[in-house]
């Protein structure tokens, strides 16, 4: 009999498609709560052929009395909160509505789960955005936050709730604090993803150039399906805690651009730099320290971005119609 059982809120998203994947593997029962069911996005859960393993409840995260209902009737023994606006250039057009969710949701789950049961144990999908103006690189666990956007306020305001939540209840809370991570089911608006396709077009024909803004910043990026192994990780350890998730590394978006340009024969002229796509705010350069990833949760993580990106590049034209 299966006695572990998680919820996974923003099961529709990249990182919840993986996780769900991983914790059946772990032989956990699942369970993906969504916004609206008439119009949830499968195509992750059918890309990974695990759509029939999980069950899928609509649970607005705002509705802290439906919440209570799912949670207390689920009873799982783990959350995992993925669930949020989740783009940095979208919560610049509206601040409003991505802090609201952002953190309102964070508060209604830990509120509901501190009075039903506080051993059930909590994940929080903070931002390695949070950082912001960084002084020092690279960021470890002790930077300071100054956050440069509506989205990192709200993940930052988030991820202090979840602090104030685990010191003052004793609540087994930890957030993993990830860089950019990417699949082939990143949303297409992301960069790195928004990079490969484009350029897959233009090799073939189909478009004519690629637009970007500033590419002179600098990122650290990893890949999606290995950094979900740190979420589950954290939730098996006995003491809560955050851990940064990240490569290590940063790179500039011009040399990830023309290293992808090189492998699909795109010549470097056909970049096109418009001042109109800049940020109102932008992170010049950040890449963190994942030693305490590695070292307390064993996390095994040595992709180096270029394997990243051959990966990535060989999944999206294997899948491209
Ligand atoms: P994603 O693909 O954009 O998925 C976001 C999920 O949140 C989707 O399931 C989406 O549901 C749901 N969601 C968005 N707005 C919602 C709302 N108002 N009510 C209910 N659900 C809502 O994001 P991801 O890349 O998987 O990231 C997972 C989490 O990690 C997010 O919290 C993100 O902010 C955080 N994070 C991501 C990265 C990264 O590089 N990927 C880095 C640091 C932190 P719909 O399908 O209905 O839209």
């Amino acid at each position: 009999m299966l006695n572990k059982k998680a919820i996974i809120t923003g099961i529709s998203g990249q990182d919840g498609a993986y996780l769900a994947k991983l914790l059946l593997d772990n032989d956990y029962e699942v369970l993906g709560l969504v916004r609206n069911i008439n119009v949830v996005n499968y195509f992750g859960l059918e890309y990974l052929k695990i759509k029939d393993k999980v069950a899928i409840l609509e649970c607005d995260l705002l509705d802290i009395n439906k919440l209570h209902d799912v949670i207390f009737d689920f009873n799982p023994t783990e959350i995992y909160n993925l669930a949020a606006q989740s783009s940095v250039h979208y919560s610049f057009k509206f601040p409003i509505e991505t802090f609201h969710f952002n953190t309102i949701s964070v508060y209604n789950l830990l509120e509901t789960i501190k009075k039903i049961n506080n051993e059930i144990k909590f994940y929080q999908a903070s931002s390695s955005e949070m950082f912001g103006r960084v002084n020092n690189l690279p960021i470890s666990e002790n930077s300071i936050l100054h956050p440069l956007s509506p989205y990192a306020i709200s993940k930052a305001s988030a991820h202090f709730t979840c602090i104030h939540y685990r010191e003052s209840y004793n609540m087994h809370i930890s957030c993993g604090i990830l860089f950019n991570h990417e699949s082939y089911l990143r949303q297409d608006t992301f960069f790195v993803k928004k990079i490969i396709r484009e350029s897959i077009k233009i090799s073939k024909g189909e478009q004519k150039e690629l637009l970007v803004g500033n590419i002179d910043i600098k990122r650290d990026f990893g890949y999606a399906p290995k950094y979900v192994e740190a979420m589950f990780l954290m939730m098996q350890q006995e003491i809560p805690s955050d851990y940064l998730i990240c490569s290590g590394k940063s790179i500039a978006l011009r040399d990830l651009i023309y290293y992808v340009f090189e492998k699909l024969n795109i010549p470097k002229n056909l970049c096109i730099v418009s001042k109109e796509l800049y940020r109102p705010a932008e992170i010049e350069d950040m890449y963190g320290d994942n030693t305490k990833a590695k070292t307390t949760l064993n996390w095994n993580y040595n992709l180096a971005i270029f394997e990243t990106l051959d990966l990535l590049i060989e999944e999206e034209i294997k899948n491209i119609n």
